[in-house]
């Protein structure tokens, strides 16, 4: 995060040819040093890593993570991680792999995929609308070199090979398994099918569309907005909440509280467009499919086709009611929802979805 960028990504031919970039096709990213959003967040460091913030840090905090990691503890009441100060990282020269390759990040499925976090507002997202059902743009993206490298170096140390091998097996296994009863569909053309006929949110869609529930404020969605900073959002009765969060941790200002809607918000066409886009983008991650697998594996009350249609109308039902609550945060018109409303509503919906599970894990 928070750097100089603009450059094409010299690096977009030269990684591993078992590493699938296709879907980083188009994208433009340049770091908004106001931002920091991506810092509210614990990121996973190896032991090397560790040595390496200690060196620059000898007192900072780390607790143990999964495997072999450890984890950088952000500070309590949804507060950034211990490392920044004043929305600059004090480690960035040494800053861990997640921090270095974000936007950028690479699913390990049957296949190593890198993916891009909607999320981050550095990354343009008119390349959605160049979305023609399979075909995304295809030109390469810019200003993504250094995150590149960083995948490219991390993809050469990691034990990658393994954790395919392993992603392989888990989907033979699934494969084996729904096909003795009758369940199973290729990836490819589960894709193909709602390339095709993408499907429309519901009423009940909308229902399941409302404000996140968490005990904790560190649980909570974050989006990020030029003029309030980090907003998180949540249920207050039936009300959304929408509170602005310090980097110290706590509330900033008032909660400001928004009555739920009751209609899905209408789109203007270039809205329209721009959402279709996101659908089709993502349902060639394979985040998305190896999400529905993975619910697959542990039903038997819904079919790979059912689950696919699922995540895709929630996609789309939370990205139109995020981005019309957003809208009404920022005191601009809720419904139909213009192209920027549309825009927020997926920024403030996609890094969720990157946090579900899948049959593979992240690099
Ligand atoms: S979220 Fe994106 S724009 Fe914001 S600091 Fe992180 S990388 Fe930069
Ligand atoms: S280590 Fe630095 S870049 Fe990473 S989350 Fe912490 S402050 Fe941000």
């Amino acid at each position: 995060m928070t750097r100089e960028s603009g450059e094409g990504s010299r690096r977009w031919e030269s990684l591993d040819p078992a590493l699938s970039l296709s879907l980083l096709a188009g994208w433009s990213f340049l770091c908004r040093p106001d931002c920091a959003l991506c810092c509210f967040a614990t990121p996973a460091v190896t032991p090397s890593e560790m040595d390496r913030l200690l060196r620059i840090e000898p007192a900072a905090p780390f607790e143990r993570g999964e495997a072999e990691f450890s984890i950088v503890p952000a500070r309590p009441r949804g507060g950034a991680c211990h490392f920044l100060t004043q929305l600059r990282c004090r480690v960035h020269p040494v800053r861990p792999f997640p921090c270095a390759t974000y936007p950028v990040m690479v699913h390990l499925g049957s296949q190593a995929q890198a993916d891009i976090v909607l999320s981050c507002p550095g990354v343009d997202l008119a390349p959605l609308s160049r979305w023609e059902g399979v075909r995304g743009p295809s030109d390469p993206p810019m200003g993504l070199d250094q995150e590149l490298g960083r995948v490219a170096e991390e993809y050469g140390r990691r034990p990658v090979r393994a954790y395919l091998a392993e992603g392989k097996r888990r989907e033979d296994r699934l494969r084996s398994r729904m096909q003795r009863r009758g369940g199973w569909i290729e990836p490819a053309d589960l894709r193909e099918l709602f390339h095709s006929d993408l499907p429309v949110p519901e009423k009940e869609d909308l229902q399941e569309a409302g404000p996140p529930d968490a005990d904790s404020i560190a649980d909570l969605p974050l989006f990020w907005d030029s003029t309030l900073g980090r907003v998180a959002f949540r249920r207050r009765g039936s009300a959304w909440e929408f509170q602005a969060i310090r980097e110290e941790g706590g509330p900033q200002g008032l909660p400001r509280i928004f009555e739920p809607i009751h209609e899905l918000p209408g789109l203007e066409p270039e809205a329209r467009r721009m959402l279709e886009g996101y659908l089709h983008f993502c349902l060639e991650r394979d985040f998305l499919i190896w999400m529905a697998y993975s619910e697959a594996s542990g039903t038997r009350d819904a079919s790979l086709e059912e689950l696919v249609e699922a995540i895709l109308r929630s996609l789309s039902a939370e990205a139109r009611v995020r981005g019309a609550m957003r809208a009404r945060l920022l005191g601009r018109r809720s419904d139909p929802l213009d192209r920027a409303a549309v825009e927020w509503g997926i920024r403030a919906t996609d890094s969720d979805f990157l946090d579900q599970g899948t049959l593979g894990r992240v690099l």
